[in-house]
């Protein structure tokens, strides 16, 4: 399986790409999460992109594209990835869809999560999470059981929240979203691979209708019985 998340910053696209990886052993590819590790650890890449994480702009083409295709050529992907926050702009989806064509794969479905701005800065501004396992939580909409401990490993105090997760960033990277990554629905719609569910709804709720879509939708089936 093979699937594309998408969605504006806080729509819950890392909260879901978790659970399903592990109902379909296919693994999360998010290159927000691959960006700030070689921010942290301070590689090449890492100091080319810091500023511009920081200020919430796109990083450019180029690194994604060479960044995703040598990605999904390891062998954890043998039963399929989730894109999560790639692509991000019409020239990504391009290249992407290129690539996959070159390594003889295709796309089963994108799912577009749909969740109001006003909702989004909530989510953003109260979101932190596990620096151990990479569990997703909410000062509100999703707490630990035991405070400061992560209900997912058991860790203590690992609890750190992303430094572009502050106001100004966020309206940025919310503008990006309607400019720049917006455009790619309709590129996916002409396709027959876009699904839409309803990211308002409760988490568990968000996770059944992606479930739903995934069961009725197979793109790369239908494409390849053509
Ligand atoms: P969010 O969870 O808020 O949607 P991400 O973690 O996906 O954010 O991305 C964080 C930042 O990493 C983005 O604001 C951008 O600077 C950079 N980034 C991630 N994916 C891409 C991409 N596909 N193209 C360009 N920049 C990206
Ligand atoms: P994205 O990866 O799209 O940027 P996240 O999965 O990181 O979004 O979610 C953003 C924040 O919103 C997190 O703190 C998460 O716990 C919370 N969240 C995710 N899905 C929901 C939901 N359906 N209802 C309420 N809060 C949610
Ligand atoms: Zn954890």
């Amino acid at each position: 399986m093979r699937i594309i998340l998408l969605g504006p910053p806080g729509a819950g696209k890392g909260t879901q790409a978790r659970r399903l990886m592990e109902k379909y052993d296919i693994v999360q590819i998010a290159t927000g999460d691959i960006f700030r590790e070689n921010v942290r650890t301070e590689t090449p890449l890492g100091k080319q992109v810091e500023v511009i994480l920081k200020e919430g702009r796109l990083v450019p083409d180029s690194i994604l594209t060479e960044m995703i295709s040598e990605r999904i050529d390891r062998s954890d992907c043998r039963n399929g990835f989730i894109l999560d926050g790639f692509p991000r702009n019409v020239v990504q989806a391009e290249a992407l869809e290129k690539m996959l064509k070159e390594k003889g794969l295709c796309l089963d479905c994108v799912v577009q999560i749909e969740v109001d701005d006003e909702n989004l800065i909530e989510r953003i501004s109260g979101r932190y999470s596990c620096s151990s396992c990479g569990e997703v939580y909410h000062d509100k909409f999703k707490k630990p059981s035991r405070p400061e401990s992560c209900d997912k490993c058991g860790d203590f105090g690992k609890f750190i929240r992303r430094t572009d997760d502050n106001k100004e960033s966020v309206r940025t990277r919310l503008e990006v979203y309607h400019t720049q990554t917006a455009p790619i629905l309709p590129f996916y719609r002409s396709r027959e691979i876009l699904k839409s569910v309803n990211g308002m709804a409760g988490m568990d709720e968000v996770t059944r209708q992606i479930e739903a879509v995934l069961k009725a939708e197979n793109g790369c089936n239908r494409l390849s019985a053509e």
